[in-house]
């Protein structure tokens, strides 16, 4: 498979090279030559196929011969380690669960198939190559558990001192390893800035990579989870509805491709908090993007989307096209608050900020008596404890993956400046 960039003027790509890449030279995104649907009979079927062989099948032309069957069969393997279960919270309206994996969110997948494949491109290479990641908070955690262990690789992820929370500064520098943290003294937007940078900074004398979400192997495997939803799901013979509390755009862009390969879906809606850029967007028909805002869902607090330009890409730029089958609404915290409450009153279901979201986007859209509406709880309640217990007025148990984290030893370098950051960086 060719990727080209959606700035248009770098060269066409392999699979291995976008990867590696990231983003192209002219700063495009990478998407597909081409997007071939699956069989129609093998999604009529799909009843008969394991996580993995769908998984593989969704996969299979976007990776072609550059990652043999059976280590690609492997790679995804161990990516899904785990469960995607759908929990019905309502007649016609259930919780797509994804943060049963070892950072308890959705972004678990994406940084296990990256690391995966960066690890098998480089397995044969004498020199190393450094992940170079900036994070607000979930981001960093994953990439960092994604990446373990992975031989050839290493990681060096910066964070904001005293801006992210105490369950995701432990995920991020108790790893050891081929893990370090640094503890930047400053804001998210102050790591971002290094990381850039150090990007450009030809000094550096180590061969650096990003793992952002941008890149295809974050992005593509996000797919694997719409196919797993629908498996569950379909005989009830119901519309399929998904609406996916989204920042960056990432995981819904995945979902549209889930659909360009054929899955049976019916709408996409995607759910943001004020920051509205793509809800605005559907409206007025022009594209304002705006500093982001913070709110209790803060990993959604974007108002540049990066990956909308895919979205756009996959309808032609063709907006009304678009608008048949996505819409958006954005939501406050006010309301996102009185949403966790009314489910937990009227279910018994703990949401997190981000999943309540996509709860309220399911109900502004309007279901109908055929639909069968999935909102996307992409994180665990227990990654937002202080809001959550607040808002609900109850106690969360920790879960294993996340006490195994708290009971260890921080370990991190604290940094002040980018020279400090070079200086690390070519020691
Ligand atoms: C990253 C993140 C999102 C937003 O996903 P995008 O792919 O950027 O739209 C939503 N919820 C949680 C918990 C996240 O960590």
């Amino acid at each position: 498979m060719k990727y080209y960039s959606l700035n248009h003027t770098s060269p066409k790509v392999n699979f291995k090279t976008a990867v590696v890449n990231g983003l192209a030279p002219d700063k495009g995104l990478y998407f597909p030559e081409n997007i071939t649907p699956i069989a129609k009979e093998f999604i009529d079927n799909i009843d008969n196929y394991s996580n993995e062989e769908i998984a593989y099948e969704a996969i299979k032309q976007f990776v072609g011969d550059e990652i043999p069957k059976a280590v690609l069969q492997e790679i995804i393997a161990e990516t899904l380690s785990f469960d995607f279960p759908v929990v019905n919270l309502e007649q016609n309206i259930g919780s797509l669960e994804l943060f049963h994996g070892p950072t308890m969110a959705f972004k678990d997948v994406g940084a296990r198939f990256m690391a995966r494949c960066l690890g098998y491109f480089n397995k044969n290479s004498t020199e190393e190559v450094t992940v170079l990641v900036a994070t607000s908070g979930d981001t960093g955690g994953a990439v960092a558990n994604g990446f373990l262990g992975v031989k050839g690789v290493e990681v060096v992820i910066l964070y904001p001192s005293g801006k992210v929370s105490d369950i995701q500064e432990k995920q991020l520098t108790t790893l050891d390893k081929n893990i370090t943290a640094l503890e930047v003294a400053g804001v998210f937007d102050d790591c971002q800035d290094m990381v850039k940078t150090a990007f450009l900074d030809n000094e550096i004398s180590r061969t650096l990579t990003s793992a952002n979400s941008i890149n295809i192997a974050r992005w593509l495997p996000q797919m694997f989870y719409f196919f797993f939803a629908y498996k569950q799901i379909h005989n009830q013979h119901k519309e399929i509805v998904f609406s996916v509390p989204s920042g960056n755009f990432g995981n819904i862009c995945a979902g549209i491709m889930a659909q360009k390969l054929g899955l049976p879906i019916k709408q996409f809606i995607a759910s943001t908090n004020i920051n509205d850029t793509i809800p605005n967007y559907l409206v007025k028909g022009k594209y304002e993007p705006k500093p982001s805002k913070a709110t209790i869902s803060n990993a959604m607090d974007v108002g540049n989307p990066s990956n909308f330009v895919r979205i756009q890409e996959l309808f032609n730029q063709d907006i009304n096209a678009l608008k048949q089958v996505f819409s958006s609404y954005s939501f406050t915290d006010n309301e996102t608050k009185e949403a966790m409450k009314a489910i937990y009153k009227n279910s018994n279901y703990i949401t997190d900020p981000h999943g309540a979201v996509g709860y309220l986007g399911l109900q502004k859209y309007g279901l109908k008596n055929n639909d069968f509406g999935m909102f996307l709880e992409t994180a665990h309640p227990v990654k937002f404890l202080d809001i959550v217990e607040q808002t609900l007025n109850v106690k969360l148990p920790i879960p294993n993956q996340i006490k195994s984290v708290l009971d260890k030893e921080k370990k991190a370098i604290k940094i002040s400046s980018y020279q400090e950051l070079k200086d690390f960086l070519n020691n």
